[in-house]
C-alpha cells in the first residue's frame, strides 16, 4: 500500500519534508552539473553533458511543479531513466574498459524496472543504491559516479512521487472521512426527528383522548339520568358538578391544543411578543394564587418570597405562560411536598426560581427536557407532552433570558429564570 510508505500522515511535516527534498535536489543537480561541465571535452562531448544534466533537473522540476497525474510524472520518470541508460551505453562505447560506466549501465537497467515495478520496491532499492554508493565512495572512490548517478535520481524521484501520493491519499481519506460524518449527522437527525415525532403523535394522541373520553362518560352518565327522569340530575349541585367537570376538561384540550400551536409558531419563527412594562412580583403572585387551587388539591403548598415590586419590559401573557409552566410543573412532578417561588434581582437581571422537594431530575435530561417532545425518564408514567420547557425556553429566548435546572433524583428540581431588567 502506497499509504504506508511513509511513516507520518501528518500533512504539515509531509509538505516539509518535500521542500527538504527540494532543497537536496537542488544541491545535487548544482553539483552534478559542475561535474559534468568540468569533464574533459573527448572524455564526454558537450551536448551529451547537457542532456545528462538537465534531464534529471528537468524530471524533478516536473514531478515537482505540475499537477499531472501520479502516472504521468511515472511515465516522465521511466523515459527520463531510459535515456539516462542510453546515454550511459554510449559513454560505455566511447569509454571502453571503464569499470564504473559498465556498473552505472547495470544499475540503471535494474532502476528501470523496478520502476516499472512499485514505488515501494524502487524505495528500497533507492536505499541500496545510496547506502552502496555511500560505502564506495568511501572505499573505491572511483566508481562512485557509476552508482551515484542513477541511485540519486531514482531517490530523489521516488520520494517526491511517494510524497505526493501521500498527500493526496490523506487529502482523499480526510475528505471521504467528512462525507460519511456529515451523512451520518444527517441520517441521525433525520431517525431522531422521525422518533420524536412518532412518540408525540401516540403522546399527544392519548392526552387529548383522555378528557375526551372522560367528557363523553360524564354526558353519557348525565343523558341516562335525564332519560331516567332522575331527579337528582337535576339538582343544583349536580348541575355545577357537572359544569365545572366539563369546563376543566375543556381547559385541558385548550391548554393542549395551545401548546401545538406555540410549537408550530415557534417552528415557523412567527412567535410574536408584545413588549410592555410589567411587575414581575405582581405576575407571580396572581399565578401563585390561581394555581394553589390546583395545589391544595394535590396537597403540594405553594409559599412566595418576593421584593414588593420588580418592573421588566417584557411580554406579559408569554411570561405569565413561562412561570405559570414551571409551577404547574412543580405541583405535577412534585410529589405533594411544598413548593418555593422566588423572585429577586441581580445586576443586571430579574430572576424567578420555582423549587420543588418532588421525584427530580436525572444530570442526562438535564438538557434534553428543554427540547421539543423530550421527557425525563423518570416521569414517564405522569402525563404531558414534553412540550411546557421547549415552549418556556424559546420564549425566554426571544426575551434574551434564559431558563436552566439544577436537581438531584429524589430530592427536587430548582428551575431558575433569568429576564433582562431593560
Ligand atoms: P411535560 O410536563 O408535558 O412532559 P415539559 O416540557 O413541561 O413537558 O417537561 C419536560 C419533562 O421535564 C417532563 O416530562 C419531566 O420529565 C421533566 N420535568 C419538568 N419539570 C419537572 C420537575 N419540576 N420535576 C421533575 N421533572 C420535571
Amino acid at each position: 500500500m502506497k499509504s504506508q510508505i511513509f511513516w507520518t500522515q501528518d500533512k504539515e511535516m509531509l509538505s516539509l519534508y518535500r521542500k527538504l527534498l527540494v532543497i537536496a535536489a537542488s544541491v545535487y543537480m548544482a553539483w552534478w552539473f559542475a561535474i559534468q561541465m568540468l569533464l574533459p571535452q573527448s572524455f564526454n562531448p558537450f551536448p551529451s553533458r547537457l542532456l545528462v544534466s538537465a534531464l534529471p533537473l528537468s524530471f524533478f522540476t516536473l514531478s515537482y511543479l505540475s499537477r499531472l497525474i501520479e502516472s504521468r510524472i511515472r511515465g516522465l520518470f521511466i523515459l527520463s531513466v531510459w535515456l539516462m541508460t542510453i546515454h550511459y551505453f554510449y559513454l560505455f562505447y566511447g569509454n571502453a574498459g571503464e569499470i564504473n560506466w559498465i556498473i552505472g549501465c547495470y544499475i540503471t537497467v535494474i532502476a528501470i524496472t523496478l520502476t516499472l515495478y512499485s514505488t515501494a520496491a524502487l524505495l528500497s532499492y533507492s536505499i541500496f543504491v545510496l547506502i552502496l554508493s555511500l560505502l564506495l565512495t568511501y572505499f573505491i572512490p572511483s566508481l562512485r559516479e557509476s552508482v551515484f548517478l542513477p541511485g540519486l535520481i531514482t531517490i530523489l524521484g521516488q520520494a517526491n512521487l511517494g510524497l505526493r501520493s501521500q498527500q493526496k491519499i490523506i487529502r482523499d481519506l480526510n475528505q471521504s472521512n467528512e462525507k460519511v460524518e456529515k451523512e451520518k449527522r444527517v441520517t441521525q437527525t433525520l431517525a431522531e426527528n422521525i422518533r420524536a415525532r412518532d412518540e408525540f403523535i401516540s403522546v399527544a394522541s392519548h392526552e387529548l383522548k383522555t378528557p375526551l373520553t372522560s367528557l363523553k362518560l360524564q354526558a353519557q352518565i348525565t343523558a341516562r339520568g335525564i332519560q331516567s327522569k332522575n331527579p337528582q340530575v337535576y339538582s343544583v349541585e349536580r348541575v355545577d358538578e357537572f359544569v365545572t367537570f366539563v369546563s376543566r376538561q375543556i381547559d385541558r384540550l385548550t391548554q393542549l391544543v395551545e401548546a401545538m400551536l406555540d410549537v408550530s409558531r415557534i417552528s415557523a419563527g412567527k412567535l410574536t411578543l408584545e413588549f410592555k412594562k410589567i411587575d414581575l412580583v405582581h405576575l407571580v403572585k396572581e399565578i401563585v394564587a390561581l394555581l394553589s387551587i390546583q395545589s391544595g388539591e394535590s396537597g403540594s403548598k405553594i409559599t412566595v418570597e418576593t421584593p414588593d415590586q420588580l418592573w421588566i419590559h417584557a411580554d406579559s401573557h408569554r411570561i405569565e405562560q413561562v412561570i405559570e409552566n414551571l409551577v404547574s410543573n412543580a405541583i405535577k412532578y412534585g410529589n405533594k411536598k411544598p413548593i418555593q417561588v422566588q423572585v429577586s434581582q441581580d445586576q443586571e437581571n430579574a430572576i424567578v426560581i420555582v423549587q420543588d422537594n418532588g421525584m427530580g431530575i436525572e444530570p442526562d435530561c438535564f438538557e434534553r427536557i428543554f427540547e421539543r417532545f423530550e421527557r425525563a425518564t423518570s416521569s414517564k408514567n405522569i402525563s404531558g407532552l414534553g412540550l411546557g420547557l421547549y415552549i418556556c425556553r424559546q420564549i425566554l429566548d426571544a426575551h434574551g433570558g434564559s431558563v436552566s435546572v439544577e436537581s438531584e433524583i429524589g430530592k427536587g428540581s430548582k428551575f431558575t429564570v433569568r429576564l433582562k431588567m431593560s
